[in-house]
């Protein structure tokens, strides 16, 4: 593949960098307070490193080209204060920032991945903020360990800690999921909404790589119908995703799950899928077990994906 790195794109208006990735062309806007002399900008290489971790879901970003509109924050402790997604045309991602970050502290914060995560499936509008935040939560600390950030472990503990912080949360506690995802924002339902969510994608991918054997999973389901189904203008609710993600893999599973969630209490439910990868846990500590099913399942679905080589460099389609 012919390599183009270092050749001049059209900027987007208000763009500062222009990047080109795996057939992603990636507009950086910065903020004020954020411009600093090119030789110690973290921005690039940042995005550059979200971009190769959010292509290890299906191989590639099924988005021709996305803004990403970096702020500084106030002041907050975090590196990444907050992220937003704006479903526009490209789709933009508004992330508040600490000017002063590097790009270490960038590369190992979730929220950029959680971000790009949700431009890997159509937003199901406001009722249903369960099914996007979910699939987002889960895929963020997969991203970072596909990628080779964080170790295969280590995203297993950061999602235990997750799904630990939804069980906790006291807010919306015994209503259904499907009564207090609209009220997620109201109620400050976030945790309990989000990683119930989460749950149902981990529930969904183990079943599918268990009982087809390694031959369907929630990357495969998603490369599929970003194939079919996403560069087109209709709406998805989360119930008719479950029906079209459940036809390009296993429509039996897809709908045992979202009935299983859609109306018990929202609480992320994860022990069936817990026991299937060989994982024990409590507060104190998490035990991975040696078994080679549950290890090669843990690997297939966050170890570290070999890199390729044109993706680096910015190659063209
Ligand atoms: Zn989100």
């Amino acid at each position: 593949m012919l390599t183009m790195a270092g050749l001049a794109f059209p900027k987007a208006e208000g763009a500062e960098i222009e990047i080109r990735q795996g057939g992603t062309q990636l507009g950086i806007e910065l903020g004020p307070g954020l411009g600093r002399d090119v030789d110690g900008d973290p921005w690039r290489d940042w995005m550059r490193t979200a971009l190769r971790a959010a292509a290890t879901a299906t191989g590639r970003v099924p988005r021709r080209r996305i803004v990403v509109d970096l702020r500084a924050a106030p002041s907050s402790h975090r590196t990444i204060a907050f992220g937003q997604v704006r479903r526009e045309r490209p789709p933009r991602i508004i992330l508040w920032v600490d000017p002063e970050a590097d790009l270490e502290a960038l590369k190992s914060d979730w929220r950029g991945y959680h971000e790009l995560a949700h431009l890997l499936i159509p937003f199901p509008g406001n009722r249903d903020i369960w099914f996007t935040e979910g699939f987002a939560s889960y895929y963020q600390y997969l991203l970072q360990s596909r990628a080779g950030l964080i170790s295969e472990p280590e995203a297993w503990t950061r999602l235990l800690a997750g799904f630990r912080r939804g069980i906790q949360d006291p807010s919306g506690r015994g209503r259904t999921l499907r009564n207090l995802s609209p009220d997620m924002w109201r109620d400050d339902a976030f945790r309990r909404v989000y990683w119930t969510g989460a749950a149902f994608f981990l529930r969904v991918d183990v079943r599918l790589r268990v009982e087809s054997d390694g031959e369907h999973s929630l990357d495969r389901a998603l490369a599929r119908f970003h194939e079919c189904c996403l560069d087109t203008d209709r709406r998805w609710r989360a119930a008719e995703l479950v029906e079209r993600l459940g036809m390009l893999s296993i429509a039996s599973i897809w709908r045992e799950e979202y009935r299983r969630t859609i109306d018990q209490p929202a609480e992320p439910e994860i022990e069936p899928a817990l026991a299937r990868l060989g994982i024990v846990s409590d507060r104190t500590s998490t035990i991975f077990s040696e078994f080679p099913e549950a290890r090669q399942l843990r690997q297939a679905i966050a170890g570290r994906r070999t890199e390729r080589p044109d993706q680096e460099s910015g190659g063209l389609p």
